[in-house]
Parts: structure tokens; sequence; C-alpha cells
């Protein structure tokens, strides 16, 4: 007990310490950088020191986030999987001057995935179902793209739930045979009922029951982060709620095109859905 006591002051004690040495810039566990479609790119802007002000970014007409870790600047750009690799640029602006970074996106070959289902009316739609998926794609979307200026993001996530990781991020996939969009997410392997936490502290962006992907929930991070918890038994959470790190959301389930209960969890970056894998630091990650 006395260790435990004594351990517990030990880390309120350094937590106390960092809080006193960066009392402004609370720094950011960077995400792992990837330059890949589906990646992340973690672009260096300059030390904090020289220009105190945050640099202003873009990606196409896309703002970008930018955070700081020990005295420097970043922007931690979202690569979407369709992106094409080669030559990109950064748009920045610092102290009202505007330039142009060059970064390079590399290749992935992301691996196929082959899913049989036996209930076709997700694969081959009805006229109303695909009017429907359509609607729903465009409000999607435009969540995707929300921005929300926020002083600080959380970029060191939390996995929404324990369990078997079942499909992997960027999957090449092919229901029944018919090549489809790739996985933008991972999948875990959950029973039905699950507690679901969020990944990280933030505002409820929306709610909703959707066609693909069921029931959803979709957390605003702040500065263009967003995560995305989906097929699930029940939401316990509303539109503009704030939730903390960690507080049960909703429960999983198996509603929209699932074939069998799981969690399909999505990390969205200005605008461009990224592996989640990336957000989560080296000590909880799976591979
Ligand atoms: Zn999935």
């Amino acid at each position: 007990m006395h260790t435990l006591i004594a351990i517990t002051f030990r880390i309120c004690f350094r937590f106390g310490l960092f809080v006193l040495a960066f009392p402004l810039l609370a720094h950011a566990s960077l995400p792992l950088s990837s330059n890949v479609p589906g990646g992340v790119a973690i672009i260096p802007l300059g030390s904090v020191s020289t220009s105190a002000d945050m640099p202003q970014t873009w990606f196409g007409d896309q703002p970008v986030l930018v955070t700081s870790d020990h005295n420097q600047w970043y922007a931690v750009v979202g690569l979407s999987l369709d992106v094409t690799p080669g030559s990109h640029e950064l748009h920045v602006n610092i102290g009202g001057v505007t330039k142009a970074l060059d970064f390079v996106v590399n290749t992935k070959n992301y691996p196929e995935q082959h899913i049989t289902l036996e209930d076709t009316s997700k694969v081959e739609l009805s006229d109303e179902d695909e009017a429907r998926a359509d609607r729903e794609f465009a409000v999607i979307t435009e969540l995707k793209h929300h921005w929300r200026a926020a002083q600080d993001t959380d970029l060191a996530f939390i996995l929404p739930v324990k369990g078997r990781l079942a499909g992997r991020f960027g999957l090449r996939r092919f229901f029944n045979g018919e090549p489809r969009a790739p996985h933008a997410g991972i999948d875990m392997a959950v029973a039905r009922g699950t507690p679901v936490k969020a990944s990280a502290q933030g505002q409820v962006l929306a709610v909703d029951d959707y066609f693909f992907n069921g029931r959803t929930i979709f957390v605003d991070h702040g500065n263009g982060l967003i995560t995305m918890y989906c097929h699930l038994e029940r939401i316990d959470v509303k539109t503009g709620e704030t939730v903390s790190k960690g507080q049960r959301i909703g429960l999983s389930g198996k509603t929209g095109r699932a074939t069998g209960p799981h969690l399909h969890w999505s990390v969205v970056l200005n605008g461009a859905m990224v592996d989640p894998e990336l957000f989560i630091p080296a000590k909880h990650r799976r591979r």
C-alpha cells in the first residue's frame, strides 16, 4: 500500500513538473510518420521560439493540423488512400508569409481481402438502397471534412475496445468477388454489447444509423482529427456532447453491413481516412 502511494505520488510529482515546465504548449505525442497513401506525413515547420504564433497549413484547400513537440512546430498531414505517390506541396503560413514545402508520398501495396456475404442485398443494392447509400455518402463526406479549431488535440489514442484485430487498414476488398472501396479503418472482433470507449477527448460531431456503417458515432478531436465508431448496437452519446478519453460512448454490435459482431474504427485527418494504428503509442501497438 505504501509503495502504491509512493508511486502515485511520484507520478503526480512528475506530472506537476511537466505542467510547470510547459505551461502553454501542452506537447503532443506525435503519431507514427508514414509517407504513404493512408498514412500520416509529419513535416517540421521550425522552432517554436522563433515563431510563437502557430503556423497555419493547407494540403490542397483543406486546413491541416499543426502541433508542437520538443519546441518544434509540426504539420501532421493525413494522406488519403487515393493520394498519388510522388511529390506534393504543403502550403504554410508563418508570421503572415506563405510558402510551399515539398514532401514525398511513397507507394504502398496493401493486401487483398475476399469476403463472402450471404445477404446479397448489401452487395447488389436495390435502387432505393443505392439512393440511400449515395445520400449518406455525401453526408459522411461532409462530416469527414469538418474543421473545428481547438486549443490542443490529443494525438495519442487508446484502442476503443480490446479485441482481436480482424481486419487491417487499407485492405483492398472484394465482396462476393466484386471489387469494392478499400478498408478505411480497422476491425476489432468483439462480442455484441462490448463497451466502446472514446479514443481521446473530443466533441460528438454526429450520431446516425447508416446503410453500410450501421449505428455510428463521429467524435471530433479538433483541428481536423475525427474518429468514427461503426456497427454499434447502442449509442450512449448525443451530438454536441463533450466526451473524455476512455469514456464509454456505446456498445459494439453488427448493425449495417457487417459479417459478424465487431467494431469498425476509423480515423480521419484533414478529410483523409488514415491508418488508426499510427495513433496508438508504441507500447500499446499491436505490431
Ligand atoms: Zn471494417
